[in-house]
């Protein structure tokens, strides 16, 4: 395993990996930036196939967060955690201890939150040996995901009246991949504004559920990503727009909660050439973040919800940005985000230099 010559390595400031042998605990901590502020992300758990699968999806996650609360505003930077393990078998207290003793060997410079494979009683269990834990009921905010739900149901909304010209969802067609915290809380959403649900999971029960509840139309994993519809929000895992997906791709617009939905950068061009709308991963999946940032004593959920919709104004101000300037959404998302963080480093730059001088 190489590190530094990963595909996913961008100069991040940190990678750390954890092993404890008593507990079974097996992790990784990147940190990818911290220039506006503390890195925050998530934990996945994930039974990863490889050590360098592992160590290449926790690389590019972490980045994606630096992204993320760049463009949200946020004065936060990006890092992300990976436990090789499998949710449904090998959760222990013991090993939730241990990872919270691996979060606090950081002294702040990562504070962990939920994602894929992790829940807030998770988090409660590391929060009991280090500060350094968010999206938990103690700081008022509980379990960031029905906020990502409601920042990805505003982004697939701007998203839909920019590229069908539709005012409202009332029998538009949503294909949803995955029906976990976010995914299925899209789907409440969804349903409550008069979409049409077409869905999968790996997960039989998660299938059902939807379907009962929500009346939504059952098809295989193997046939979500290529359903005649018009949108398609991924909500499971990475890396799921690439070279054999998109040609098959029958929706007009993508927008959905997984983070790191393209492959590879080209990618998003390979989108823009079918006339297919991304509504950036990071930008509209950023409720979580948003909500989070608000944590304390002083939390109001209705200010920070209000915020996480504004995700809309962000996702319309990228799309209008990118037909101007003939690119693809990614990109531009990408741009706005860098930009942020290089005024940053410069006015921190500037600053040091006058305390030399002064
Ligand atoms: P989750 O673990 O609750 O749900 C993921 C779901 O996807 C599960 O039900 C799983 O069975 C399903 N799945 C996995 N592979 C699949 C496949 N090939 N086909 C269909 N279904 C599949 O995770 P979550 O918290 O809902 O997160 C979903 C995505 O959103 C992840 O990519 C995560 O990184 C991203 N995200 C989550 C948050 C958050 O607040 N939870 C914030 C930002 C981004």
């Amino acid at each position: 395993m190489s590190v530094f010559a990963s595909k996913g390595y961008d100069d991040h400031e940190a990678v750390l990996f954890y092993n404890d042998t008593t507990s079974g605990l097996k992790a990784i901590i990147a940190v990818h930036d911290t220039t506006l502020g503390p890195s925050l992300g998530g934990t996945r758990m994930w039974p990863y196939a490889s050590d360098d699968e592992a160590l290449e999806d926790v690389l590019r996650l972490s980045r994606g967060m630096t992204f993320k609360s760049a463009l949200a505003g946020l004065n936060l930077g990006g890092g992300k955690s990976v436990i090789i393990a499998n949710s449904h078998k090998d959760k222990s207290e013991a090993l939730f201890k241990a990872f919270g003793k691996a979060v606090d060997s950081l002294n702040g410079q990562y504070i962990a939150a939920e994602d894929v494979g992790i829940g807030v009683s998770d988090l409660e269990i590391a929060r009991q040996v280090t500060p350094h834990i968010s999206g938990i009921s103690e700081g008022n905010v509980g379990n960031p995901s029905p906020a990502t739900a409601w920042g990805v149901f505003n982004g697939l909304k701007a998203a839909v009246h920019y590229r069908l010209k539709r005012e409202d969802l009332s029998g538009v067609t949503v294909a949803v991949q995955g029906l976990g915290q976010v995914g299925y809380g899209l789907c409440r959403h969804l349903k409550d504004a008069g979409a049409q649900l077409v869905v999968a999971d790996i997960y039989d029960q998660s299938v059902n559920r939807a379907v009962q509840e929500l009346g939504a139309k059952a098809v295989s994993v193997k046939d979500i990503l290529s359903q005649d519809v018009d949108v398609l929000a991924p909500c499971a895992l990475g890396a799921i727009l690439n070279d054999d997906t998109i040609p098959t791709l029958k929706a007009k617009v993508v927008a959905g909660a997984a983070n790191n939905q393209l492959a590879e950068s080209k990618h998003g061009a390979m989108l823009r050439n079918r006339n297919i709308l991304y509504a950036p991963d990071y930008a509209i999946n950023a409720g979580g973040i948003i909500i989070i940032s608000h944590e304390g004593p002083l939390f109001d959920r209705k200010s920070a919800m209000d915020q996480v919709a504004g995700i809309y104004n962000t996702a319309l101000r990228i799309f209008e940005r990118a037909d101007q300037d003939n690119r693809p959404t990614a990109e531009v998302a990408d741009m706005l985000a860098m930009e942020r963080i290089a005024s940053v480093k410069a006015k921190k730059a500037e600053s040091s230099k006058m305390k030399l001088t002064g």
